[in-house]
């Protein structure tokens, strides 16, 4: 049996073995470090007439071994791999509570926050129940969360979609629209989601001042957004010429490098101070 098992071995590709162990390695990795605490949510602002509305929650791993893990290289493997249940999960979780002492702080209390939300995360059977346990137990309005959701996950059942997104709705939760433009999105389902934001995509904010083409691309979102009603905020602004862009065309809000990338908590909090106080 032993001799049967390599002789079937020499079959795979050496290569695809090791990608397929490195793949195996790293859900584990993900498993523990999820028990032993090892992810963290950064926070990055999000600016309305220059003061901080509110912030989007950022997943970072800081692995024991090899140092700080980019969710782009993660997240996707937990969303096949179904870690992004429990991972989802944690962050609803983590999410709420840090709503919950904002809310005991002035200053803070205004501020929403906003969750990415992954396709099979979405889809999942309890996904209402399991937000609505998040707000009910730190304690938080529905108002103050808002979940940012991508074109693919919106269009994969599109039944499942509106009826999620408007039970939550009723309690007050927001949605916003990631990465507009990059996906496949059909205008049609912008109309029928019960949508409260569009972000308008990094890509198309990195080269708005040189690139014609991402200028008017830009340009449009915010026209066709603000004509359903719909908010418009631009990701990645690094620049204040993009910034002022982007603001000449109406935008409603940025959030990006220009004043601050994804922050721990505590560096969040205090910059939330300095800019809001004046
Ligand atoms: P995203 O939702 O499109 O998040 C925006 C990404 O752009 C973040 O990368 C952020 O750090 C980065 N960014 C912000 N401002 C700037 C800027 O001015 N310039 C540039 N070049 N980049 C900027 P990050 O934190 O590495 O996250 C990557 C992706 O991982 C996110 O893209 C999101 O799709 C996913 N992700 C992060 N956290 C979570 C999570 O909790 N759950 C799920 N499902 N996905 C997550
Ligand atoms: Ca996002
Ligand atoms: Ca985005
Ligand atoms: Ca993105």
């Amino acid at each position: 049996a032993k001799d049967a098992g390599r002789d079937t071995l020499r079959f795979y590709d050496p290569k695809m073995q090791a990608a397929v162990s490195a793949r195996a390695a790293l859900e584990l990795d993900m498993r523990t470090g999820l028990a032993q605490g090892q992810f963290e949510l950064y926070y990055q602002p999000q600016i309305d007439h220059g003061r901080i509305i509110g912030a989007e929650a950022l997943l970072r791993w800081r692995h024991p071994r090899d140092g700080f893990v980019s969710p782009a290289h993660f997240i996707p493997l937990a969303e096949e791999t179904g870690l992004i249940l429990p991972l989802g999960e944690w962050v609803l979780k983590t999410a709420c509570q840090r709503l919950a002492s904002w809310a005991l702080q002035p200053a803070l209390a205004p501020l929403s926050l906003a969750v990415n939300v992954s396709p099979r995360q979405f889809h999942q059977s309890g996904f209402v129940a399991q937000v609505l346990a998040a707000l009910a137990g730190a304690g938080v309005d529905g108002r103050q969360l808002k979940l940012e959701m991508t074109e693919g996950l919106l269009l994969e059942d599109v039944e499942d979609t509106i009826d999620k997104m408007g039970q939550l709705k009723g309690y007050g939760v927001g949605f916003s629209l990631d990465d507009f433009g990059t996906g496949y999105s059909s205008l049609s389902y912008l109309k029928r989601l019960p949508l409260d934001q569009l972000k308008i995509d990094q890509s198309f904010v990195r080269d708005v001042l040189t690139d014609p083409n991402d200028a008017a691309i830009a340009r449009t979102v915010v026209a066709l957004g603000t004509s359903l009603g719909l908010r418009v905020i631009a990701e990645g602004v690094e620049t204040e010429a993009q910034r002022e862009f982007l603001e000449r065309h109406n935008c409603h809000a940025w959030q990006g490098y220009l004043l601050s990338p994804p922050l721990p908590v505590a560096e969040f909090e205090a910059l939330v101070h300095r800019t809001n106080a004046v």
